[in-house]
């Protein structure tokens, strides 16, 4: 182990007594992989409450939180209303196995803003895309599915092939345990890569769907090419497949619909999950009515779920939507902006080569001087580089993702306070940076 991470250790006791026990008895001490810093490297920092843009870790330290929850803190932490809310519906019981009044009005809310046909409530994003995949292939009869190499979709068996997230993080080959039929069933392609797409289809007469990040965050962001998108759309539809566009990040975040909303697609299903559970587990397909018509017990295709719509979850996410306006979006646009300039700013004077890319309010930055536009070009970044970056980040009291692969996510509780010590932080992280190159 280096220095670096003897004192990464040393300034952070307590999450470090916290991550011993957990690593006693729980695979690598997360229940989620990003979470143990194995790309930075330190001590992951164990969090024990939030409030707007804050939150504080077990040591007693305070951090603006850029990750907010990977994106489902849309308003920032423990927004009142949403904690109001969430209680009101713990108060009145936590689940019932019945059709609840919440779960209608989420999906109203929902519908209302994206204009999707049906939609169906599940818990988290992996179930999200696993069932849309299921119903796809239900719908079609048919079996293969495309993915983009670098978009993350869940850690569904069948699109663990060239996955973004924790498996890009940590520079992991493709699963062990994923059955070599299942992997065989999914035709991997570059991202922004029309004719790597139309060539699939040529090969396989037998492809259910395509699949694709509305605009991707899970390898860094990098937005589709102009008209990408619906371009998929146009060949799906041409070969008689569907397309499922994933706002399981963006949904709800970039705009009131979600990248749909800046970029509109006539995709047949989309998944969401994150902001639309407020902070509680919560994520939803949804599409075509004639597709989702295909669904139990309407149709044949089974999905179902103990917890799904949850009144506690229903509740959160139906409230976060509801405080999510158009002033909400301006705003969190004005923040990405803002501290995305400031990054550029402060790499630039300190000659850190770096790529500003942004999708909506979501943003990252790719050490590399080269042009970021898929997984192969992402992948061209300086870790160490990185690594220097987010450990000063963090020293200084900014909380960004624990990886390179990753988006920075804002809230809307970013306030003068917050930005003044990101700004900061900024300088100094990216000499950091420089220095790491030197080094
Ligand atoms: C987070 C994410 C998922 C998986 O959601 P979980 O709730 O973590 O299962 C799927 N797709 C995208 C685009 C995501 O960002």
């Amino acid at each position: 182990m280096s220095d670096s991470h003897i004192a990464e250790t040393a300034e952070a006791p307590a999450s470090q007594a916290l991550f011993d026990r957990a690593k006693a008895i729980v695979p690598g001490g997360v229940n989620s992989p990003v979470r143990a810093f194995r790309a930075v490297g330190g001590t992951p920092r164990f969090m024990v409450r939030g409030e707007g843009p804050w939150m504080w870790d077990a040591d007693g330290r305070r951090y603006v939180d850029l990750v907010c929850s990977w994106g489902p803190l849309l308003l920032g932490h423990a927004h009142p209303e949403v904690v109001a809310a969430v209680q009101a519906a713990a108060a009145k019981g936590t689940s019932f196995g019945t059709p609840t009044p919440g779960e209608v009005e989420l999906a109203e809310e929902m519908v209302a803003r994206t204009g999707v046909g049906a939609i169906r409530l599940v818990n988290s994003g992996t179930e999200a895309t696993m069932s849309a995949i299921r119903l796809a292939r239900g719908f079609t009869g048919r079996s293969k599915i495309v993915k983009f190499a670098g978009c993350y979709h869940g850690h569904v068996d069948a699109l663990l092939a060239a996955a973004g997230s924790g498996v890009a993080t940590l520079a992991l080959p493709d699963s062990p345990g994923v059955t070599g039929a299942s992997a065989a069933e999914t035709i991997v392609v570059p991202y922004n890569d029309i004719e790597a797409v139309e060539a699939a289809f040529t090969k396989n007469p037998d492809i259910a769907a395509i699949i694709t990040e509305a605009a991707p965050g899970n390898m860094g962001v990098i937005a589709p090419k102009s008209g990408f998108n619906r371009k998929l759309a146009e060949i799906a539809r041409k070969n008689g497949a569907l397309l499922i566009v994933d706002e399981v990040m963006t949904g709800f975040r970039l705009s009131r619909n979600g990248w749909t909303g800046l970029d509109p697609v006539d995709a047949d299903l989309f998944t969401y999950g994150k902001v639309m559970g407020g902070g509680l587990p919560a994520a939803a397909f949804g599409g075509r009515a004639d597709v989702m018509a295909k669904l139990a017990p309407a149709g044949p295709v089974y999905q179902a779920g103990t917890l799904s719509g949850n009144p506690l979850a229903c509740a959160a996410g139906l409230t976060t939507l509801r405080l999510a306006d158009d002033k909400l979006y301006e705003k969190l646009d004005a923040t990405a902006a803002t501290i995305g300039g400031l990054a550029t700013e402060a790499l630039s004077d300190a000659g850190v080569p770096h790529r500003l890319s942004t999708a909506g309010s979501m943003f990252s930055i790719f050490f590399t001087d080269a042009e970021v536009t898929d997984y192969a070009s992402a992948k061209t970044q300086d870790g160490d580089a990185f690594k220097a970056f987010f450990h000063e980040m963090l020293a200084l009291g900014v909380y960004l993702p624990p990886s390179a692969f990753e988006s920075w996510f804002v809230s809307g509780a970013i306030d003068d306070e917050a930005l003044e010590i990101i700004a900061a932080a900024l300088p100094r992280a990216a000499r950091a940076a420089a220095a790491s190159r030197r080094g």
